[in-house]
């Protein structure tokens, strides 16, 4: 669960602590069973609602933790598809990567069904031909970051100016999994 990425859920209450809609954060810390600690992209920390018929979040990524399916993607045809896996619900054997599944591979006028976990249960979506489309806001390849607040890595990245995301991103993945949030600039990717 550690490093998840995620946005804002259906039961949302926090405001604009993650930016704005479509914002995208990290799961930094786990506490109990129903509650979380994200840090967001743009900088916030919010302890977040996941059980008790109350979700802050939505899993907008699953590959940062290392899910992991054995299915190849018929698109980009990768053999083993880390994160989030969209299956056609119209056809058989067509599975799709979330680049790929976002990027509109396939007949966006089928309906899919999403699997977070190789075992999980698959949840029906809405045909990508009628849904809405928005933007994910945050860290991405050729984001401009910065040091953020826990920074403790010296001068690694050389100098506190802005850098590419590309240059921190074994940085960045270093922290997602010590635990400890240091980022906090974001631009649209
Ligand atoms: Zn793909
Ligand atoms: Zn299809």
């Amino acid at each position: 669960m550690l490093g998840l990425r995620v946005v804002r859920g259906p039961n949302w209450q926090h405001g604009d602590q993650d930016g704005g809609e479509d914002h995208v954060g990290t799961v930094v810390e786990v506490n109990g069973a129903n509650s979380v600690i994200v840090v967001w992209d743009m900088g916030c920390t919010t302890v977040c609602r996941g059980g008790g018929g109350e979700y802050d979040l939505r899993v907008f990524d699953g590959a940062p933790v290392g899910i992991c399916h054995p299915i190849a993607c018929v698109a980009c045809e990768d053999v083993a598809v880390f994160g989030t896996i969209w299956r056609c619900a119209t056809c058989t054997n067509v599975t799709l990567c979330s680049p790929c599944y976002h990027d509109d591979k396939h007949d966006i006028s089928h309906e899919f069904v999403r699997l977070d976990l190789p075992k999980a249960d698959p949840v029906t979506v809405p045909k990508r031909a009628s849904s809405q489309r928005s933007r994910s806001m945050g860290i991405f390849p050729n984001a401009l970051v910065k040091r953020g607040a826990h920074w403790e890595y010296g001068d690694q990245d050389e100098t506190e100016s802005n850098s590419k995301a590309n240059d921190l991103l074994d940085l960045v993945l270093l922290l997602f999994y010590d635990g400890v949030p240091n980022f906090c600039c974001a631009k649209e990717t």
